[in-house]
């Protein structure tokens, strides 16, 4: 017999790893070899808790499994030895007609995947071990209730057999009795059914249910092994970006009985809310006299944990406290010392793990068990508040907070939310289980659900409720909505953990899949209508409700953890802003300076167009100059508003880049109208207008204006333009400085590929501005510098740096000439292809293509080390070794990225400068950069 351990009991599980080890085993180390609940059952097994005896067999065993299909040598043996010691630890024994042991068998991966694979509760079932339960617990009705469950569930998650016929069983018998609950079935009623159960076995697979426990438990084991690549399982690794290699461990417990009368209860509890963080109450759900899926399943409604959570919830749902406290007390009303005793080990258990914990318990005949352990899945709201609560309860550090907390989980907490003072028409009110607001059109199936997102709509998923098999429909659409199900159910968990916004529980609406339709009411909302689902507050509206931005200034966790951001990061963080109220937010958002301002947004004004149009259009200098003097005090507001936003902190302004025909109708339009013209109206005055305006098209017109006449080009070859957009900056600034505003002006020059165009355009500028400083009567710090978007720029980056004091990556063009694909059409005609990939006509062990990717990324979205990034690592070194306190930063939209922001911090840059809106998630992925790598 091998003597590799493969199966290790959870009384003893950390002692025996720790020998192996030669070391105490860190947590990563457990949850690797027996998963996230075998290692949980250990720790808490060895912390004291009371934990029913259990074993787990390792992911090792699984990983051998699936490469042979067979048990690894002496797993099997090591099992059974396992199942003695139990026996022994409970003085029960497995199969035995007095007082039989019986088991849970259960799936648990390194990283936990709710739902995604399978469990069998009960297990050691037969005829004489039921009637033996039945003698112990002096409990019939209990009995074959556990063995109807235990059929239906061996049949489906072992024998591939699906559970719903026996649901439909079920369903048959509570009509016929007349009942609604399942725990109302009569003590025949539950008879029948097992003997129905069972024949429906023997006539599907042909032979009887089997009654060896051992066989059962062996068939189990392998179902668990083989669950880990079911279909459910795969898809939910490829989202998570879970490797597939990893195998789950399997873990057997000894059963204990939630649902053995009333002084018997089951139920899940969070340690703190996790859809806000909120650690004011212990947030959980249970039932008396049930067993653990029945309070996910939604079956019956679960009572909270709580005093005050059961308050909360009765509130919310218009139940009154006299009806809330005699048919849904709370846990702390209907059990007060098994409450405490709960509350102690969820504190220890926080202790422990020093994160919010999904704990499963189950009280059996007045006594406590804890069934589960696991870190939470949270919001992205309740991600920053715990991480933050965690440190001043002094539990973490500020590191690890920073690093707990995703810039993804601050992207989402930026998003918007229903308008409040918006008309909106309430149709339901459901529990607030995941949050967020979400408008689409109501499907009801989640494949449909998956195509229609697919074929770019925006979907409200409406379910009676969720399970596994909904996820990918689930993570397609916007929003879910559920009729069923509390806050613990399967649509509010993967919805929490996915921030999708969800309203579950939503009892008021009654959801007919059959005819893809909710009716509430005499209201009908057929699918295709749009929805709106509030995930804040549990709402249902009908049609779409508009929505407002997210009010950063209330998030006071998130603003405390980007303060803790901004101790650690070594980067400063910018912002792309070109009006005043831009800056303004950006700097709400802690924008320490505007790393971009595109001067050329500011002609988007009608009036301002038109002078630049007229500028382009000019036959004569005097026409030209006239156009210009008119351009310039639309440009001296906008950046004295500029300075009055940033008070006192730099102001890059980027002097005009695009090609000038942006500015003037289109080619095309232009084309079309004169044609038309000249057959309808061949005199007018509109037309000689429409041809002067072709004329001058045409001549602008560049076969590739993205390498054209645009940029510092275009500066050198329009007199007069960029000296006025310089004489308007100056002038404003000096104007604020009089004024007594701090104002740092700092002037960047686009697209230069040769030391040259800088020099000239420098020179020229400089001029214009010591010419103002002159004629304003007071002098400005400022700075010149230039864009580095050009390869060559890159190149030259020593001979550049003579004639700028700043460096500035524009990298959506730099990443445009360094790959040679155009920013503005390389995503739909190939871009996206290459990084979804190419099928090689290969599959892997899963049966799935094997697809040759050209791209592992969009460049554009991040950056490209490899080859963007070498040209930036080439510029920065020579740059600062011709220019040593040469000031470099980057301000294309890889600015706000994480994984480009860690590269910036990995080559010394000084900033990022990013959309308003991405400033947070660029302080925390900064400081995460700074935290990371000094590793
Ligand atoms: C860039 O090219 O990265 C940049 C910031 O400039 P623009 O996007 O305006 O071309
Ligand atoms: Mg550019």
């Amino acid at each position: 017999m091998s003597k590799k351990k493969l199966v290790y009991l959870s009384r003893s599980a950390k002692e025996e790893l720790s020998e192996t080890l030669g070391h105490e085993p860190t947590l990563g180390e457990m949850k690797n070899i027996f998963g996230g609940k075998g290692a949980g059952l250990a720790a808490m097994t060895d912390a004291g808790l009371p934990v029913p005896p259990a074993f787990t067999i390792t992911t090792e065993a699984c990983i051998e499994y699936m490469k042979s299909g067979e048990f690894p040598e002496g797993m099997w043996d090591q099992t059974i030895e396992a199942l003695k010691d139990i026996e022994a630890q409970t003085g029960k024994k497995f199969g035995d007609p007095s007082n039989p042991l019986l088991v849970s068998v259960r799936s648990g991966a390194r990283q936990s995947m709710p739902g995604m694979m399978d469990t069998v509760l009960n297990l050691g079932l037969n005829d004489e071990t039921r009637a033996a339960l039945a003698d112990l617990t002096e409990n019939e009705w209990f009995s074959y209730d556990a063995y109807r469950r235990f059929i239906s569930m061996f049949s489906d998650i072992v024998m591939d057999y699906s559970r719903e016929h026996f649901e439909e069983k079920l369903e048959e018998i509570k009509k016929e009795e007349g009942v609604r609950a399942d725990t109302e079935v009569s003590l025949e009623g539950m008879k029948r059914l097992v003997e129905e159960y069972k024949a429906m076995y023997k006539e599907h697979f042909g032979e009887a249910f089997p009654t060896d426990p051992h066989k059962q438990l062996n068939l189990a084991i392998k179902a668990v092994f083989n669950s880990w690549n079911g279909a459910r399982a795969i898809a939910y690794r490829e989202h998570e970006g879970i490797p597939h290699d990893w195998g789950t461990a399997v873990n057997v417990q000894t059963m204990v009985f939630g649902n053995m009368g009333d002084d018997s209860a089951t139920g899940v509890a969070f340690s703190r809310d996790p859809a806000t963080g909120e650690h004011e109450y212990l947030y959980g759900e249970f039932l008396i006299n049930a067993q653990g899926e029945d309070v996910v399943a939604g079956i019956r409604t679960p009572q909270r944990v709580s005093l005050k959570g059961s308050r909360n919830w009765a509130e919310r749902q218009g139940i009154p406290e006299e009806v809330r406290a005699s048919k849904y007390p709370s846990l702390e009303e209907a059990m007060p010392e098994l409450y405490k005793q709960f509350l102690d080990i969820v504190d220890q258990l926080e202790e422990h793990y020093r994160d919010m914990q999904d704990m499963e318990f189950t009280i059996e005949r007045g006594k406590l068990w804890m069934l589960q352990t696991r870190t939470g899945k949270r919001t992205a709201a309740s991600a920053v508040r715990i991480a933050v609560d965690q440190v001043k309860e002094g539990r973490i550090s500020k590191q690890e907070a920073l690093m707990r907390v995703e810039p993804e989980h601050v992207e989402l907490l930026m998003r918007p939310s229903f308008d409040p003072e918006a008309e909106k028409k309430v149709i339901a009110r459901g529990l607030n289980a995941s949050p967020g607001a979400a408008v689409g059109i109501a499907v009801f199936d989640a494949e449909r659900a998956k195509a229609q997102a697919d074929a770019g709509k925006e979907v409200i998923l409406v379910r009676p409720e969720t399970a596994p098999d909904d996820v990918p429909g689930m993570l397609a659409s916007k929003g879910v909505l559920t009729q069923k199900g509390g806050a613990t159910s399967h649509a509010a968990v993967v919805a929490r953990g996915n921030n999708l916004p969800c309203v579950a529980g939503c009892e008021e609406i009654s959801v007919d899949v059959g005819r893809a339709q909710l009716t509430v009411g005499d209201m009908v909302i057929k699918e295709g209508d749009t929805i709106s689902i509030d995930g804040f507050t549990g709402e249902v509206y009908e049609g779409t409700v508009p929505l407002i931005e997210a009010e950063y200034g209330r998030q006071t966790a998130l603003i405390k953890l980007l303060e803790w951001a901004d101790e650690f990061r070594v980067l400063g963080v910018r912002t792309n802003a070109d009006y005043p109220k831009d800056a303004r937010r950006a700097v709400a958002f802690g924008a320490e300076g505007i790393g971009l301002c595109r001067t050329e947004h500011m002609f988007f004004d009608e009036k301002a167009r038109d002078a630049v149009v007229r500028m382009i259009m000019a036959e004569t200098d005097e026409a030209r100059r006239a156009a210009l003097d008119e351009m310039l005090p639309f440009q001296e507001q906008d950046f004295e508003g500029v300075f009055e936003a940033m008070d006192g902190k730099p102001v890059i302004m980027r002097l005009i880049d695009p090609p000038m025909h942006e500015f003037l109708p289109s080619r095309e339009e232009l084309i079309e109208e004169v044609a038309e013209l000249r057959c309808t109206n061949p005199d007018s005055p509109e037309l000689t207008e429409k041809e002067n305006m072709m004329e001058v098209v045409n001549g602008l017109w560049e076969t590739n204006p993205m390498m054209g006449l645009r940029g510092c080009r275009a500066g050198i070859m329009y007199e007069g333009l960029t000296e006025m957009q310089t004489r308007a900056y100056f002038q404003a600034a000096c104007r604020c400085a009089k004024r007594g505003i701090k104002v740092i002006p700092e002037v960047m020059i686009p697209l230069v590929g040769h030391v040259n165009e800088l020099k000239m355009e420098r020179e020229k500028l400089e001029a214009v501005a010591e010419q103002v400083m002159e004629e304003e009567g007071i002098e400005v710090e400022h700075m010149f510098g230039t864009m580095i978007e050009v390869p060559r720029a890159a190149l030259t980056a020593g001979e550049i740096a003579e004639y700028a004091e700043f460096f500035s990556f524009g990298t959506n063009d730099l990443t445009q000439m360094t790959f040679g694909y155009s920013r503005d059409d390389a995503e739909g005609k190939f871009l996206l292809k290459y990084v979804e990939g190419f099928d090689t006509g290969e599959v892997d062990e899963n049966g799935d293509p094997i697809k040759f990717k050209i791209l592992e990324t969009n460049p554009f979205q991040s950056l490209d080390e490899a080859g963007v990034g070498r040209l930036v690592r080439i510029c920065v070194a020579e740059g600062k070794a011709a220019k040593p306190d040469l000031e470099i930063g980057i301000c294309g939209e890889h600015g706000g990225d994480p994984a480009s922001i860690d590269f910036c911090h990995r080559v010394g840059l000084d900033y990022v400068s990013c959309s308003p809106f991405r400033v947070p998630v660029a302080r925390l992925a900064a400081a995460q950069a700074t935290i990371q790598n000094a590793k």
